[in-house]
C-alpha cells in the first residue's frame, strides 16, 4: 500500500496480470478503493480482519457495508476467525464474521477468508450459503474438497514454496485446477528463495513455477489457469 504503484510495475514486468487488494479494518479499506481506481487491472476488497474484530462496531461495519457497494469493490474481506493469535475473543470473531457473510450474501460478492486454527467452526459456517475464497490455505485436502463444493477457491501464499510445507504441496497437487488461486499475503509469507523479505505481487510467479512443476505442465498454463480462475472467483474481466 505504501508504494503500490511502483509494486505493480514490478509485478506486471514479470507477466502478472489482475490484482486484489484486501482491507483488514476501516482505517485501510478506503486506501485499498483508491488504488482500485487507479488502476484498471486492480480491484479492492473491504471488510474486518479477525485481528481487527473487537472494532468491529455498528457505525464502523455501517461504513464498511458503504464501501463494500462501491463498483471496484469485488469481494468482502478478508474477514475469518483466527484461533492461534486470538486478538479478539472467540465469540466476537463468529459474531463478526457472521456479520461479514450477511453482508457478502446480500450484495452478491464472493468473501475472502482467513481461517488459523479455527477450522471446525469455519466449516460450520461456511455452510454454502456465500461463496469465496480460501487465502494462503495450508488446511487438509478434505476439507478443500468440502469447501470446494460449497463455492470456494482455494488461494495459495508462499508457505507452498517452503521446505517444511510439503503436505500443503500435496494438496495442491491433488486439487482441482479451476479452483486455485496465488496470492503474496503482502508483507508477509514471501516465496521461496526471497523468504524472509518484504512479499510482494511480483514474487507470486514462484508459487505459479511451483504448481507448473507439481502439476507438470508450462508456466504458461499456469498462469492461464490461475487468471480465469480469478476473473472467475471475483466476477471481473481484465483488460486486454
Ligand atoms: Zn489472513
Amino acid at each position: 500500500m505504501a508504494d503500490a504503484a511502483t509494486a505493480l510495475a514490478r509485478a506486471r514486468e514479470q507477466g502478472v496480470r489482475g490484482f486484489v487488494v484486501p482491507g483488514t479494518k476501516l482505517d485501510d479499506a478506503a486506501g485499498a478503493i483508491a488504488v482500485a481506481k487507479r488502476h484498471d487491472d486492480v480491484w479492492a476488497a473491504v471488510g474486518f480482519h479477525p485481528h481487527e474484530a473487537k472494532d468491529c462496531g455498528d457505525a464502523a461495519f455501517a461504513e464498511i457495508e458503504r464501501l463494500a457497494k462501491d463498483e471496484r469493490v469485488v469481494a468482502i474481506g478478508e474477514a475469518g476467525l483466527d484461533y492461534h493469535y486470538m486478538h479478539s475473543p472467540r465469540e466476537v470473531q463468529i459474531a463478526v464474521l457472521e456479520r461479514h457473510l450477511d453482508l457478502a450474501k446480500r450484495l452478491d460478492k464472493p468473501i475472502i477468508i482467513h481461517n488459523r486454527e479455527s477450522t471446525e467452526d469455519m466449516v460450520t459456517m461456511l455452510n454454502g450459503d456465500v461463496r469465496g475464497i480460501l487465502h494462503s490455505y495450508t488446511e487438509s485436502l478434505d476439507v478443500a474438497k468440502k469447501l470446494i463444493e460449497r463455492g470456494y477457491y482455494i488461494s495459495f501464499s508462499g508457505i507452498v514454496t517452503f521446505r517444511s510445507a510439503q503436505s500443503l504441496r500435496d494438496v495442491a497437487k491433488a486439487l482441482p485446477r479451476d479452483r486455485v488461486l496465488i496470492e503474496t499475503d503482502t508483507p508477509y509469507l514471501a516465496p521461496v528463495p526471497f523468504r524472509g523479505r518484504d512479499n510482494e505481487p511480483a514474487y507470486v510467479v514462484k508459487i505459479a513455477e511451483l504448481l507448473a512443476s507439481l502439476w507438470n505442465v508450462a508456466l504458461d498454463e499456469v498462469a492461464a489457469l490461475t487468471t480465469s480462475n480469478f476473473e472467475r472467483a471475483f466476477s471481473v474481466t481484465l483488460p486486454r
